[in-house]
């Protein structure tokens, strides 16, 4: 593999993202041959950590994610970090770290080319742009910028952030990172329909009644109920991941495999995205919160979350799409914390065919995401000794072996990045339909407030509010997962 040379500088280097995914992914890439001699890690923070501090805490981190691990490879690696105590909001700090970029620049030759992690709470995003641009931290060979979710809290402010970046990097510069496009399965989406005729020829709104996506966590807001209070589901989960999926369920078949013709299709596809009406939200949209048990609190009553909080923890709804291969075909998705189990779980269910059997079911198509990875079609066949139906599962499973290959979304998104493909990241268009669409939603559930209508209300570790399964356009729908 190609040696690429550059200094990364990590916003948010004492942070459980660098420790727990981006320093292993590093060291993942470093044992590939990806980046070797020629690159350095500034990791930034408040903390007055030494180097020295740092190495620890990276050696730490692979260890704790690595079973194996080559020692001599180890030390190595991490003699490649330095550590900065830096506040983003303190200007004087940019010029420090500069020097250091340079200093370093020169240390491992690498040629100019500089990659920004902004590894941090959200709110700080739009300050580490502006000091980039105004400190002129930006260098002669390549200047990429890597972005956390969430992107803004509603368009305006997405917008704004937006512009700040754009300030001093380029829309082919920007990665817009959002972990589930490097999951294997939400990989798997686009090679499974197109290289499939079983599968592409039924991709379409004669055959498809329904898509239902559904991410289960089981954990509730955890330590985060004051981040969590300002933003609720449908913005930490729906406004990025699902919308990530159902845009590769839905986008039309790209002219080729190029980051450009990918992200056109998907243009083409959010050109025609359906912003719902207030009287369709109220129809077709749930949102809940959990309640307590004898062991755990309900959100109302979670560490740093408003008593009266409105703030959804699950949400369910529809999209709908005026054009694609399954135009106006209903999308609906599920989200929450606290349900039944850790899941990721995608449902096609195709239309009922009437037959001479009579009792056949409806064929459907599985992709489990999380937390195993598999595919199955439900096909309909006969009983064997008495007459009748029976419905079997036809199954795509992974080896132990396979499932050991699989990186983890990190480590591929951050290959990526080092390799310039932007094939698995948002690009600004995108991001700017899906915030009209959860503006819409935002908007019809803040007039709901102001009616004094609350949340639905439902019992943990289950799969959400009973209401959640009257969303359907037609009686005859329901959830598959349930
Ligand atoms: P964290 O709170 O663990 O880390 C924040 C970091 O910012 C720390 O290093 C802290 O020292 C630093 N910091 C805070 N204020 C600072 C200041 N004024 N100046 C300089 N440094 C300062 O947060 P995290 O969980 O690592 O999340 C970081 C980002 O990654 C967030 O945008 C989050 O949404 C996103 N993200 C995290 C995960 C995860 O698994 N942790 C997963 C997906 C996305």
């Amino acid at each position: 593999m190609k040696n690429i040379p550059v200094v990364m500088i990590i916003f948010g280097g004492s942070g459980d993202l660098a420790h727990r995914k981006l320093y292993p992914a590093l060291f993942n890439l470093y044992e590939q041959g990806l980046i070797r001699d020629n690159f350095a890690v500034i990791a930034t923070a408040r903390r007055p950590w030494t180097h020295e501090y740092l190495r620890g805490q990276i050696a730490d981190a692979v260890h704790e994610t690595h079973t194996e691990v080559n020692e001599n490879d180890l030390a190595d690696f991490t003699q490649h970090f330095y550590y900065q105590s830096h506040d983003v909001t303190n200007v004087g700090h940019y010029e420090t770290l500069k020097e250091l970029a340079q200093e370093l620049d020169d240390r491992y030759s690498a040629q100019g080319n500089r990659i920004f992690y902004l590894a941090m709470a959200p709110r700080f995003f739009g300050t580490i742009a502006t000091h980039l641009n105004d400190q002129h931290l930006t260098s002669s060979g390549f200047n990429r910028i890597v972005v956390e979710k969430p992107f803004g809290h509603e368009l305006a402010s997405a917008e704004k952030l937006n512009q700040q970046i754009t300030a001093s990097f380029a829309e082919d510069d920007i990665f817009r990172i959002d972990h589930y496009l490097g999951k294997e399965m939400v990989q798997n989406i686009l090679p499974m329909r197109f290289t499939n005729p079983l599968i592409k020829n039924v991709w379409n709104n004669s055959e498809i009644k329904n898509i239902q996506v559904t991410l289960a966590e089981r954990l509730g807001v955890e330590a985060r109920g004051g981040y969590y209070d300002t933003s609720g589901a449908l913005r930490d989960m729906v406004q990025n991941h699902i919308f990530q999926i159902v845009t590769l369920l839905a986008m039309p078949e790209p002219k080729d495999l190029n980051a450009s013709s990918i992200h056109e299709a998907k243009q083409e596809l959010l050109a025609g995205l359906i912003i719902p009406s207030e009287a369709e939200i109220a129809q077709h949209f749930v949102r809940g919160q959990y309640l307590g048990s004898d062991t755990t609190f309900g959100y109302l009553q979670e560490a740093n979350v408003a008593e009266d909080s409105a703030t959804e923890t699950f949400v369910a709804g529809e999209m709908k799409f005026k054009n694609g291969p399954i135009a106006n075909v209903p999308i609906y998705f599920r989200t929450g914390k606290e349900l039944k189990e850790k899941k990721t779980r995608i449902d096609i269910v195709l239309k009922h065919r009437s037959n001479p059997y009579g009792q056949a079911h409806s064929n459907n198509i599985t992709l489990i995401v999380d937390p195993n990875m598999e595919i199955y079609i439900t096909i309909n066949g006969k009983k064997i000794s008495q007459t009748g139906i029976r419905r079997e599962n036809l199954d795509y499973n992974f080896s132990k072996d396979e499932l050991a290959e699989v990186p983890d979304g990190y480590e591929r998104l951050l290959h990526d990045v080092f390799v310039n493909d932007s094939t698995n990241f948002t690009h600004w268009s995108e991001l700017q339909a899906y915030w009209k669409f959860i503006d819409a939603i935002e908007s019809a559930w803040q007039k709901a407030d102001q009616a004094g209508q609350k949340p639905a209300q439902y019992l943990p570790y289950r799969m959400g509010p009973k209401e959640a399964d009257q969303i359907f356009e037609r009686p005859t729908e329901h959830w598959i997962y349930e």
